[in-house]
């Protein structure tokens, strides 16, 4: 069996991938409205991510994550999930999941099921329809909480992923827990990050601290301290009144890079070692160099080789919302 032990002793076990960086959405802190997306001819073939993919389940990957943009809207999408399924039945790959917007679930659901899927991280900040509207800009609330009923109706097992928005959904985390509590759902919240060029939004007035959200959760439910975890970067709390846990990623204030498993790769075959650092590795190149993997498994130990110990995100109040120019939608967050 093979392994990837990056130079500060960590296993990367862990890939998320891209699959496109197209999506139905415009969330205002992910999104320009007027986006330019990636030529066809630059992003990888089904076939291509296919390869790649199993490349990383050669080399000791355990966990894929599949996502975007919205990986729901690639053409043909659950060939490459079906495919990827014969890595579950192996035993090499422990888990397949996708992080989704939700829009297109009620098309999806039990056929990820079926290919194998049985957890899925949905993207919802807000349970009002209006906000929801104004957050992800051409998003339909109801059909993502339609899509919702049957993942789980197909017997997915769902984590609701909110990014805490001052302003915006503070108002609404307790109905939040509770909705999630009724639901059965899981929930983490998410820090806004400084990704990308998003427009207008002052992005500045959108971060709310963690530390924040819990203290105002603190005010409604008793949060208890939890050593759960799911391989993740979220730090989990158990909730008294629901048992339901709560994580919490906060990249912008705490150091979450010690127990970095994970690497990204972009729809065009780059390779990130790190979410918050620009060094990368082409991966497209020595893929399609030759159809035999040799050259594709030495880029990838010698882009492990240089996984930065921790990225240096600031948020830098008198510049400005100084950023990672990336999009979240390149590298899939
Ligand atoms: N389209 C899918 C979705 O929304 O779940 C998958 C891709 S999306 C880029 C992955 C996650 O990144 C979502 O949970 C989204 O809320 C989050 N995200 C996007 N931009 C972000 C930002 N600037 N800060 C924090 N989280 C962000
Ligand atoms: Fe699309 Fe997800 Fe970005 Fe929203 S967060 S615009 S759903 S990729």
């Amino acid at each position: 069996m093979h392994s990837m032990i990056d130079p500060f002793g960590r296993h990367i076990s862990y890939l998320r991938i891209s699959v496109t960086d197209r999506c139905d959405f415009r969330c205002v802190y992910c999104m320009a409205e007027d986006m330019t997306f990636l030529p066809k001819s630059d992003v990888l073939s089904l076939e291509e991510m296919d390869r790649l993919c199993s490349a990383f389940v050669e080399q000791g990957v355990s966990k894929l994550r599949l996502t975007g943009g919205e990986p729901l809207v690639r053409r043909n999408i659950m060939w490459l999930i079906e495919r990827l399924g014969r890595h579950l039945d192996s035993g090499k790959l422990k888990e397949l999941t996708l992080t989704t917007n939700g829009s297109q679930l009620s098309k999806y659901a039990h056929d990820l099921y079926k290919a194998g899927v049985r957890r899925l991280n949905v993207s919802l900040d807000t349970l009002d329809p209006d906000k929801f509207h104004s957050i992800t800009r051409w998003g339909k609330l109801d059909k993502v909480m339609a899509g919702l009923e049957d993942a789980k109706s197909a017997g997915l097992q769902v984590k609701i992923n909110a990014v805490a928005l001052k302003g915006v959904n503070d108002t609404e985390l307790h109905d939040m827990v509770a909705w999630c509590g009724r639901e059965g759902f899981d929930l983490t919240f998410i820090e806004v990050m400084p990704m990308g060029e998003i427009g207008d939004e002052a992005r500045l007035d959108q971060y709310w601290p963690l530390s924040m959200v819990r203290a105002e959760l603190a005010k409604r439910w008793t949060l208890h301290e939890s050593d759960y975890t799911t391989g993740g970067p979220a730090r989990f709390s158990t909730v008294e009144e629901t048992g339901q846990k709560i994580g919490f990623i906060t990249p912008m204030t705490h150091n979450f890079c010690e127990s970095c498993n994970r690497v990204r790769l972009t729809c065009t075959g780059t390779l990130y070692m790190c979410l918050g650092q620009e060094d990368a590795a082409d991966l497209r190149q020595p893929l399609r160099a030759s159809d035999d993997d040799d050259q594709l498994i030495a880029a990838i130990h010698e882009a492990i080789s240089r996984k930065p110990k921790g990225h240096d995100f600031i948020i830098d109040r008198r510049r400005g919302a100084k950023s990672t120019v990336r999009h979240m939608s390149v590298t899939g967050g």
